[in-house]
């Protein structure tokens, strides 16, 4: 068995952080519904359990948390794990804050103000990273750079 790497460098790898927003989006996997996964290994399980990556950036940050204890996100960005966008709730809090929010108008039409990212690249329909482009607008230019530099990264990491 190889050494383990700690969760918090895990997460940290797979960070893409929006200066704009303050949002750190996951650069890794994605569940169906928009949220970053990792795949951890667990005491008793066989094979990889697939964890939401959101949750363990709050428990790296804040510490334990109960299992029914949802992990919600002030900026409403579902990629984003940002321990400080995110706050604790239980399930019913979960749909009360999605009603609140208005969750389709708040976030979207923020993002659609955006005309250009941090480095100056229009975000146009053709520049933006398509696995986000309905929950945050993310310059494709950037994007790719940034994607560059984490695989040389994890390329030094494994060798
Ligand atoms: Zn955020
Ligand atoms: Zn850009």
């Amino acid at each position: 068995m190889g050494k383990t790497i700690p969760i918090s460098e895990r997460l940290e790898s797979r960070i893409e952080r929006v200066t704009e927003s303050g949002c750190w989006i996951w650069t890794g996997a994605l569940t169906d519904s928009g949220y970053g996964i990792l795949s951890l290994r667990v005491k008793g399980r066989k094979g990889p359990v697939p964890t939401r990556a959101h949750r363990l950036s709050y428990v790296e940050h804040f510490g334990p948390i109960a299992d029914d204890d949802c992990v919600l996100h002030r900026c409403d960005v579902r990629p984003c794990v940002n321990p400080d966008h995110l706050f604790l709730g239980d399930r019913l809090d979960n749909a009360r804050d999605m009603i609140n929010k208005g969750r389709d108008k708040s976030q979207s039409t923020i993002n659609r103000a955006k005309t250009h990212c941090k480095n100056g690249h229009e975000l146009s329909e053709d520049n933006l990273v398509p696995a986000y482009r309905h929950r945050a607008r993310i310059c494709k230019i950037c994007w790719s750079e940034n994607q560059r530099k984490h695989r040389k990264n994890r390329g030094k990491q494994n060798a």
